[in-house]
C-alpha cells in the first residue's frame, strides 16, 4: 500500500487538495476527513420555493483560472454559464447609480464614470490625488484610498465593494492583499490614478471587450464539490462526512489524527497532512505539532454574514424594477440593514430558463465586528431585508412565494493590516508532511481557494517517497 494522505475539511479547498493528490503520480491512499453532515463547505445549495439554487457563494471570478480549469478538468466545461452583460449599481444618497466600469477595487479608471454617485467636489479631489511618500509595509486600503483620493472614494466606492468581498471594512483590511497592484503603486510612487488605468488597460486587452468576468454552473456554484465529490470517490479517494478531527499529534514516521466522540475516539495514522479547515480549528490542530504556526494563524478574525434568498411568483406584474440591472451594493453610509443585493433571475438567464416560473432575489447581511445585526430571529432578518429592497427599488416587492436564510457563522475570514506576515509565520512554523489551504491565506474567492488547496496538495506531495 502507498502512503496515506488525509485533507481535513470537505470545502472546496480541501476537495481541490484531495483532487490534486488523486492526480499524484505516486500510489496513494487518501482521505478526506469532513465535520459537517455534507461537503462543499461555504459552498451550498438549498431548496426554496422547489428549485436548489445557492444560498452561498453564487459566481466564481472568470478572470483568474484556477476554478474553471478545475471544472474542465471534471468535465463541466459545458455547465458553465455567465452573468447577463448587464450592470450593477452602488447605492449612494438614496438612489441607484451605474457600477462604474474598470475600477480597481472602487478605484476608478475614468473619474467621470463616477460623476453622480460622487458629487463634483468629490470628483474634483479625487483627479487632484494627494500623492503620499512611497511605502514600505503594509497599510489600511481605506485609509490610503482616503489619503490619495478623498473620504468619498473609500466611504462610496471602495467600502460596498470590499464588504461584498470580505464582508469587512476598508479601513481595517491590507492593502498589499486585498489590492496587491495599488500596494506596488503604493511602494513605487505611482499615482493609483494611474495603476487604476493601466489595470484596466491590461485587463481588457486580456480578455478582450466581450469576455465575461464572472462565471457558474448551471446547476449553481454548490454543484460542483457535489461533483467533485463523485470523482474523487470513482478515482478510490474516501470522503467521509461527519467526521470532525480533533486533534493532530505527531509520531514517528507520521501523523495520528484523533476523531469520533471523547469516549470513543478513533485514532488514524497518516504520512502527510493537508489542513483545509478556517483559521481556528486548524490553529487548534496546530497547537502542539506547530505552536508558532497555531499562534499566527489564532489572531486571523472573521466576519459572519447572512443570505437572504426571496421567490417570487413571476407572473406576478410589477418586477420591472429587477428586470433592469443584476442588483446594487449599499455602502454603510447609507443605513441600511442589507450591504447588497442580486436579482438572481436577471443576473443568471441559463437559471431563469430554468425555472422561469419563480424569480429569485438575494440579499446580503452582515459585516466585520457587527455579529449584533444578524442576532434576530430569521423572520426579522428576512422582513429587514424586505423593506431594505422596497426603500432602494422605490416600491415593495410582490409578496414572496418563499423566503430562505442561511447563515455562515464566522463566514469569510478577515485580511487584516499585516495579513500576508501572518501567513508567511504560519507556513514558516510548519513541519514537513503537513499543508495548510483555505480561504485564510491567499484570497477569499474559489479560484483562489482552489488554487490554495491544490498548493497545498503539492507542498505534501513533495515530501513523500516517490
Ligand atoms: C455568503 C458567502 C458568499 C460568498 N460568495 C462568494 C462568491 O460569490 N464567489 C467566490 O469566489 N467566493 C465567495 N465566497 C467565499 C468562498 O465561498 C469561501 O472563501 C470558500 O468557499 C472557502 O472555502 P474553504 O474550503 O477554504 O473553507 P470552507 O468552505 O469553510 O470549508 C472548510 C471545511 O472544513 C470543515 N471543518 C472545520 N473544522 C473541521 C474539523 N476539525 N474537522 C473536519 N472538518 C472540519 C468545515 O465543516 C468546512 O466544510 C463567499 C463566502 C460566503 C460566506
Amino acid at each position: 500500500m502507498g502512503a496515506r494522505v488525509a485533507v481535513v475539511g470537505g470545502g472546496i479547498s480541501g476537495l481541490a487538495a484531495a483532487w490534486e493528490l488523486s492526480r499524484a503520480a505516486q500510489d496513494l491512499t487518501i482521505s478526506v476527513l469532513e465535520g459537517a453532515e455534507r461537503v462543499g463547505g461555504k459552498l451550498r445549495l438549498a431548496e426554496v420555493a422547489g428549485h436548489l439554487v445557492d444560498v452561498g457563494p453564487e459566481s466564481v471570478l472568470a478572470r483568474r483560472p484556477e476554478a474553471l480549469t478545475l471544472i474542465c478538468e471534471l468535465g463541466l466545461a459545458t455547465e458553465v454559464i455567465h452573468p447577463a452583460p448587464v450592470g450593477a449599481s452602488i447605492v449612494s444618497r438614496g438612489r441607484r447609480w451605474p457600477m462604474p466600469r474598470g475600477t480597481l477595487m472602487g478605484v476608478p479608471s475614468d473619474p467621470d464614470s463616477v460623476r453622480g454617485l460622487l458629487t463634483d467636489a468629490e470628483v474634483g479631489r479625487l483627479i487632484a490625488e494627494t500623492l503620499t511618500p512611497p511605502i514600505h509595509h503594509d497599510v489600511p486600503l481605506g485609509a490610503f484610498i482616503e489619503q490619495r483620493l478623498g473620504a468619498a472614494v473609500t466611504d462610496r466606492i471602495v467600502e460596498p465593494l470590499l464588504a461584498g468581498v470580505y464582508a469587512g471594512h476598508s479601513r481595517s483590511l491590507s492593502l498589499e492583499m486585498a489590492v496587491p497592484a495599488l500596494h506596488r503603486a503604493a511602494r513605487d510612487g505611482i499615482p493609483v490614478l494611474e495603476a487604476a488605468r493601466a489595470a484596466a488597460a491590461a485587463a481588457s486587452d486580456a480578455r478582450g471587450p466581450d469576455t465575461p468576468v464572472f462565471a457558474s454552473l448551471r446547476s449553481g456554484v454548490g454543484s460542483l464539490p457535489l461533483a467533485l465529490t463523485r470523482r474523487l470517490r470513482e478515482r478510490g479517494v474516501e470522503v467521509r462526512t461527519g467526521t470532525t478531527v480533533r486533534e493532530l499529534r505527531a509520531v514517528d514516521g507520521g501523523w495520528v489524527l484523533v476523531s469520533g466522540p471523547t469516549i470513543d475516539e478513533v485514532e488514524e495514522l497518516f504520512d502527510a497532512v493537508v489542513l483545509a479547515t478556517p483559521a481556528a480549528p486548524t490553529a487548534r490542530l496546530l497547537r502542539t505539532v506547530a505552536p508558532r504556526a497555531a499562534q499566527a494563524l489564532a489572531s486571523i478574525e472573521y466576519a459572519s454574514v447572512a443570505i437572504v434568498t426571496i421567490a417570487i411568483d413571476s407572473s406576478r406584474g410589477e418586477l420591472a424594477a429587477l428586470a433592469d440591472s443584476s442588483g446594487f451594493l449599499v455602502p454603510p453610509a447609507e443605513s441600511l440593514t442589507i450591504k447588497a443585493a442580486t436579482f438572481t433571475s436577471t443576473k443568471w438567464p441559463a437559471l431563469h430558463e430554468h425555472f422561469p416560473e419563480t424569480t429569485f432575489v438575494r440579499a446580503s447581511i452582515g459585516r466585520h465586528r457587527e455579529e449584533a445585526t444578524l442576532q434576530r430571529p430569521d423572520e426579522e432578518l428576512a422582513a429587514a431585508a424586505l423593506a431594505d429592497l422596497a426603500t432602494v427599488l422605490g416600491q415593495p416587492l410582490p409578496d414572496p412565494v418563499a423566503v430562505h436564510v442561511q447563515r455562515w457563522g464566522g463566514g469569510l475570514p478577515q485580511y487584516a493590516v499585516g495579513h500576508r506576515l501572518v501567513v508567511d509565520r504560519a507556513r514558516a512554523g510548519l513541519v514537513p508532511g503537513l499543508g495548510l489551504g483555505g480561504a485564510a491565506y491567499d484570497g477569499v474567492g474559489i479560484p483562489a481557494c482552489v488554487g490554495s488547496g491544490r498548493a497545498a496538495a503539492r507542498r505534501v506531495l513533495a515530501h513523500l517517497p516517490d
